[in-house]
């Protein structure tokens, strides 16, 4: 099949563009490399079935006989989502835009989009099934990324209702692996980093919020069987390790798996909104796509650490 991924030179693009490849499928990568970095698709640009195009998504994209859309096309960690929010919000909300209207010009083409837990804000429900509506600040600084990606499903869901598009919504929870860029902010690679080079560990806030955190590869098989499912499943479905940390235990975890580290824990002010519990229910993941995560926390944070040991 010949397929478009949008954002796949960033973390989860890239790892998505490689399993296609390794699945002889023909991919075209689409990145503006506004977060995604060409170091992550280097080892594909040598494949004759890879091609990567430089582009912003927001601008007119051009392409014919293709049979797949994946949409991850947005900067993802929270500083850079809101380094420059006005153009977060129209990457989520322009770009799904432009990649239905690519979809409907190829013959109605399937076409998954890279929603987010985001999108239930600072939920009063733990953990998070599909059918809960969220708690989101319409107003906030992570509102661009929120609503944005709110907006898009939005958008999905009336074309699917009203022209049949054969769409797909994955609502992505915490992810980490290799790839993962040192600079973007997230925790796992802010603490990982920091403790390589016995820096402080910045804690935001009192470190008793919650995440669950998903290594990579389990959440490119899901979102793979997603696309792929015959059932007409259209989502959304939760993509996540139901595994639940606080940031407490997870900076504790990291400083066991670096045992050479003198790094010690530093409290930072906790940004305003960053939601307190995150959990997702993955009952409908497992009911209709025979999906859950397979590698354990501490094994997938193991080969996370041996990618940052390697930079
Ligand atoms: N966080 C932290 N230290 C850091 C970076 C993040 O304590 O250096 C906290 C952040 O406040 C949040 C959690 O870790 O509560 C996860 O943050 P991340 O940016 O990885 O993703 P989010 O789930 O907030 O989008």
């Amino acid at each position: 099949m010949k397929i478009l991924v949008t954002g796949g030179a960033g973390f989860v693009g890239s790892h998505l563009c490689t399993r296609l490849i390794e699945d002889c499928h023909k991919v075209i990568c689409l990145d503006n490399l506004y977060t995604g970095r060409v170091e992550n698709i280097e080892p594909l640009m040598e494949n004759d079935n890879f091609t990567f195009v430089q582009q912003d998504i927001l601008e007119h994209l051009d392409i014919s006989n293709l049979d797949r859309i994946y949409n991850l096309a947005c900067p993802a960690s929270p500083p850079a989502y809101q380094s420059d929010p006005i153009y977060t919000f129209k990457t989520s909300v322009l770009g799904i835009m432009n990649m239905i209207d690519l979809s409907i010009a190829n013959g109605n083409i399937p076409l998954l989009q890279a929603s987010t837990s985001e999108i239930y804000g600072d939920p009063a429900v733990n953990p998070q099934p599909e059918s809960y509506w969220g708690n989101v600040n319409p107003i906030g600084i992570r509102s661009c990324y929120d609503e944005g990606k709110r907006a898009a499903e939005t958008i999905l869901m009336d074309y699917y209702r009203g022209k049949k598009l054969p769409i797909r919504i994955v609502r992505i929870f915490n992810t980490y692996g290799p790839n993962m860029d040192p600079q973007d902010g997230r925790v796992v690679s802010n603490f990982i980093t920091q403790a390589l080079n016995n820096h402080k560990l910045t804690m935001y806030g009192d470190g008793e919020q919650t995440r669950s955190f998903q290594y990579v590869s389990d959440l490119i098989e899901g979102m793979i069987r997603m696309m792929e499912n015959e059932k007409d499943f259209i989502g959304p479905v939760n993509l996540g390790n139901p595994e639940e940390y606080t940031m407490k235990e997870l900076a504790k975890l990291i400083l066991e798996l670096i045992p050479e580290s003198k790094s010690k824990i530093v409290h930072k002010k906790l940004p305003s909104d960053d939601p307190k519990v995150r959990k997702p229910d993955i009952a409908l993941a497992k009911e209709k796509l025979g999906w859950e995560p397979t590698v354990p926390v501490r094994e997938g944070l193991l080969k996370t650490i041996d990618y940052f040991r390697s930079l």
